[in-house]
């Protein structure tokens, strides 16, 4: 278990109807996932580093990143990244931290 790192967590996933497998030519197979990238300190969500894309093909397990990923996966994923907003709880600890701050700010005056 690391202190501080990096963590994924896959925020939406959508089997596109429009996309042919590039490899097994199967339609409708390819699930198109959005990945949201945290960072956490001691576990816990700190900060968001941004989104990564993923496809994964149903029928064949052919698996795409974002960097060697065919045009028509690309125009998938970057259809349903629109639809997709970074969880609030990837910044919990950063919203604790301004809340004890504030807290503390506050208990000079009362
Ligand atoms: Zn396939």
């Amino acid at each position: 278990m690391y202190l501080a790192g990096k963590k994924y967590s896959v925020l939406k996933s959508e089997t596109s109807k429009e996309i042919v497998c590039p490899k097994c030519k199967t339609n409708n197979s390819t699930k198109v996932l959005i990945i949201g990238i945290y960072k956490h300190l001691i576990q816990i969500p700190f900060l968001s580093g941004g989104k990564i894309g993923e496809s994964i093909c149903n029928h064949c397990n052919e698996t795409y990143k974002i960097n060697n990923m065919p045009v028509n996966i690309k125009l998938a994923y970057y259809e349903l990244k629109e639809t997709v907003k970074t969880p609030i709880w990837f910044y919990t600890g950063l919203i604790v931290v301004k809340t004890l701050v504030l807290v503390k700010i506050f208990s000079k005056y009362f």
